[in-house]
């Protein structure tokens, strides 16, 4: 009970400026919330302008998504719209700015999910679509498969008439360097947390009641031998269910997909009857556990949300009905 008050305690905590205890009287009656990747992000490494292009670009983000929400859109028109903002924008490690491969080419992987229907589209190991969330959205609405990867799910693509871009596309001269960094390193290892953060997500409550979320990744830093993350698992990276939460995920991948992290949430809620503050500090702390740092956004049918990260930081922000947006990044 103890560790139940605490997590409780620690999830209001980590709010961005609302407290667990407000939220339970004044939940978001339709909302968003996004995040912009979890890792080693110091404040006294960003430089002013850095900082403020990164706000600038989540608050761009939110406000696309708010105003879909606001005149009565879907939640999947919001998630998709944000998600999509965040990955023309260079600065997230999706879409363009996505980090490197071993090889030195970029593979991008995405996915998103209805709540009020359970379906779900995903796509994995994309190097030519400018917007992934969207093709992942067709995939849900066009296709009758869940996951499409590679050269197949790019056929897919170009069957929807959906913009193709050159690989030079993806190019940002940080992700470059990123990649030359750790390449120097002796192993193999995994990357470092600071050279991997960027990937991007988002979940909303529209007005009707509907919760969705998504999530755009381009992977880790050095990646090699066509690996996949968490992003694109439904259950792992990204899950929604009208009945319990909507989440999406962001940190290292192996771990995510290994605690299953979006669905335990969603089943603690469902089955345990847990707050969605105090389910996704537990499931976040069990994917810890197994050795795995990173950090989430979810948020619930009545508009309670939580932004739990264990990282030094987290690109995340929120915005709720009255339009103001609110956006963070260190703890
Ligand atoms: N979870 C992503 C992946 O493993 C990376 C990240 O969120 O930083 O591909």
């Amino acid at each position: 009970m103890l560790q139940l008050h605490l997590a409780i305690w620690l999830g209001g905590f980590l709010l961005a400026g609302t407290s667990a205890a407000e939220q339970k009287d004044n939940p978001m009656k339709f909302g968003m919330v996004i995040h912009g990747g979890a890792g080693t992000i110091e404040r006294r490494e960003m430089t002013p302008e850095n900082e403020a292009a990164h706000r600038a670009g989540l608050e761009q983000s939110l406000k696309a998504g708010y105003d879909i929400l606001q005149r009565g859109g879907s939640s999947l028109d919001a998630v998709e719209a944000a998600i999509r903002v965040l990955e023309d924008n260079p600065l997230f490690n999706a879409g363009k700015g996505a980090v490197f491969t071993h090889e030195g080419t970029n593979e991008l992987d995405a996915s998103i999910m209805d709540g009020k229907t359970l379906n779900a589209g995903a796509v994995a190991d994309l190097q030519h679509i400018r917007n992934p969330i969207s093709l992942a959205r067709l995939v849900m609405e066009k296709s009758p498969h869940v996951m499409l990867v590679g050269a197949g799910a790019e056929a897919f693509a170009r069957k929807m008439g959906m913009q193709f871009v050159d690989q030079k596309y993806f190019y940002t001269d940080e992700r470059w360097q990123s990649l030359q960094k750790e390449k120097a390193k002796s192993s193999p290892v995994p990357v470092s947390d600071k050279d991997r953060h960027g990937t991007v997500g988002a979940v909303a409550l529209d007005k009707a009641g509907n919760l969705a979320a998504g999530t755009s990744t381009g992977g880790t830093t050095n990646k090699q031998f066509g690996r996949v993350g968490d992003s694109p698992i439904i259950g792992a990276g990204t899950y929604a269910n009208n009945r319990t939460c909507a989440v999406s995920c962001t940190g290292d991948g192996e771990y995510f997909i290994r605690s299953v992290v979006a669905y335990d949430i969603s089943a603690m809620m469902e089955y345990k009857g847990m707050p969605v503050q105090a389910a996704a500090q537990a499931a976040l702390d069990k994917a810890l556990k197994l050795g795995g740092t990173g950090g989430l956004i979810a948020i619930d049918k009545e508009g309670h949300f939580a932004m739990p990260f264990n990282t030094s930081g987290m690109y995340r922000g929120k915005v709720g009905p009255d339009g103001k947006v609110t956006v963070e990044i260190y703890k």
